[in-house]
Order: structure tokens, then sequence, then C-alpha cells
């Protein structure tokens, strides 16, 4: 078996006030990525329910003149892309606008505007905005590997809402594409290179088969992508969508419509958690190679409590080590019935 499903339990004792002092073994459940040997934690869940914050209000006071993505300025103060690379200087597909990012992040990065209603709630989100603007967003890498045969990497991310780090309420995703690529890329690239060398295999595709037989994290299809939830989680949830295209070339409408609907499954699973915001990424290699295979990711974010503090601490940032207060395999099993087929 190639794969290999790898963790480690630790107690901690202590006289717990909660139960009569009594003296009680606390486990932390130490993950290892079964393709990066990067670890996770799975850390004692207290049972506090997450709690989702209702933007309306804020909603109010930012859209129109005072948001640059609203009817009122988009077409207005966003930067337009050089003629040779988009004529006109951005594309515009229905709802979804794309334009270059004022302060971007990468060697090509794009905003894709996704709707014309500023705040838009998980619940209002429909199928043909989400596919529509990633259908935008593919069209733009079109051109950028068209206008720069160095891009070797290429992303789409998105941020919703301010727990994500998204700085703009409007909905929006973003597309990177580089010859360098982020840690993320660098690490999923290099270690299903060498996955595919030792085994001749190809690492996704191969979990896909390991875990449908499995069960344990298995959720299910959409059409072209396939479910699951990670064995060693970025956070309290992530999910991983697993598509039927090994690279940039090889997707079209059909997929970017089965992550639409993907998508609107699981923010049936957020509303009944009581989670709203989130951070996803799809991971598009641009070259076909036998070892890679196009990849979604999706997280959920929050703040927590009365002081809204933030779920990202130390331990994510200066330790690189995430901490999930759930068990994928119970997490797997709750989503799964968004998908008919979940076990
Ligand atoms: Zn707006």
């Amino acid at each position: 078996m190639p794969i290999s499903f790898r963790k480690h339990e630790e107690f901690f004792t202590f006289h717990d006030p909660m139960q009569d002092e009594k003296l009680i073994d606390r486990k932390t459940e130490i993950r290892f990525d079964p393709l990066t040997g990067e670890t996770s934690r799975i850390i004692f869940d207290p049972g506090a329910p997450f709690i989702p914050k209702d933007y309306s209000q804020l909603a109010k006071e930012t859209e129109g003149v005072k948001c640059p993505f609203c009817a009122e300025n988009v077409s207005k103060i966003t930067p337009r892309f050089p003629d040779e690379l988009v004529e006109g200087g951005r594309f515009i597909a229905r709802e979804a606008i794309v334009f270059p990012n004022l302060f971007p992040y990468s060697k090509h990065n794009a905003v894709v505007r996704m709707s014309n209603q500023h705040y838009v709630k998980p619940e209002e989100f429909t199928e043909e905005l989400i596919a529509d603007s990633f259908k935008a967003a593919h069209q733009y890498i079109e051109k950028v590997l068209e206008f720069d045969n160095q891009t070797e990497y290429v992303s789409i991310n998105w941020n919703y809402l301010p727990p994500s780090g998204g700085s703009i309420l409007h909905p929006h995703i973003q597309v990177l594409a580089s010859e360098q690529p982020t840690n993320y890329q660098s690490a999923i690239t290099t270690n299903s290179h060498s996955f595919y060398e030792k085994e001749g295999e190809n690492y996704l595709t191969s979990l896909v088969s390991e875990e449908r037989n499995l069960g344990e994290r298995w959720i299910g299809h959409v059409g072209s992508i396939s479910w699951l939830h990670a064995y060693a989680p970025k956070s309290h949830y992530d999910f991983i969508g697993i598509f039927e295209a090994a690279s940039f070339d090889e997707l079209g409408s059909g997929n970017y419509e089965d992550l639409a609907k993907s998508m609107l499954r699981f923010f049936l699973y957020f509303k009944e958690q009581g989670v709203e915001s989130f951070n996803a990424v799809m991971h598009i290699p641009v070259k076909k190679h036998a070892a890679e295979q196009v990849h979604f990711r999706l997280v959920p974010r929050m703040t927590i409590g009365m002081l809204e503090t933030s779920d990202m601490n130390v331990f994510n940032f200066l330790q690189g080590e995430p901490l999930s207060l759930k068990s994928p395999e119970t997490v797997a099993k709750e989503v799964g019935k968004f998908f008919n087929e979940g076990k």
C-alpha cells in the first residue's frame, strides 16, 4: 500500500476542575500528511459552537461609491491590463469582471470581481455566479500562458469575508501566475514527483482510490471532481477536490460547473456548522505530467468568541503546525450527506 496514514497520540495528565478534579488523560493526536510528512494536530474540542458574524450592516457601510468593485466604480477606477495581454484592458463575462490587482502578489495577478451585488451571503451564491467567475479566471490564465511562456505555476485563490483575510466584502477571486512557486506549490509538486518516481503512480489520483476504498474520509463525486477530507488537515475542516484533469489544457467549462455545484453543497454544510468565511485555492499544473493533478482545497476561517479572536495563532504561523478541533472522519461523514453518497 503506497499511501500511509500515520499518526502519533500523546496524552497529558491533569486534574480537571470541570470533572470534579478527576485525574484525566487528554489526548493530542499528531497526524502526518501522507505526501509531505508535515504534521497537523487534532486537539481536544471543548464543544463551543462556531458562530457566524452578520455582515449586513458593514455591507451597507461599505457598498456603492465606497467600494471599488461596485458598479459605480468598477469600470472607472480598477486598473486595466496592457492591450497586448487583454484587448480593451478588462474581461467581462456576465457579472464577472477581470482586471489587474493594484497591489500584486505575483508576476501575473488578476482579480475577478464575481458579482454585481456588493455582499453575497453564502446561501445567495448561484452555480452560475461561481462558475462564470472561475471560467473568467481560466480565460485570463489562457492569455497569460500565451503571453508569457516562462509561467510554470498557476492558482486561483479565494478569500471570502474578512476573517479569511479578504479586505473587500465584495466577492472576488484572485489568479496568480509565475515561474516561482509558493511553498505549497513547491511542496506538492516536488513530493508528487518523488511519489511518482518511487511508486509509479500519481499521488492525488491514488489518494482518491485509497480514500474511496477506505470510506473514512471520502465525501463523494460531483461530476469530474472527487471530494475527500484531508487526513492531516490545515484547519478544523480541510476539503480536497481532485479533478479529472492533469493540467490547465484539460480543464473545460464542465469542470468549473462541477466546482460551483460542489461549493454550494459545502456552503450548506458551513451554514449548518455556523461557518461563513473560508479560504479556497485551485492548483492548476501548467504542463501535463503523470505525477500532477488539478486540485482544490477549502478550509473554514472564523473569529472566536466575544473578543473576535483570530483562528490563526503562533502554532499556525511560527510553528507551522495547523490545529483542528474536529476529527476529519466525523466531518467527512457530516458533510457527506450533502453529496448523496457520503458514508
Ligand atoms: Zn461592492
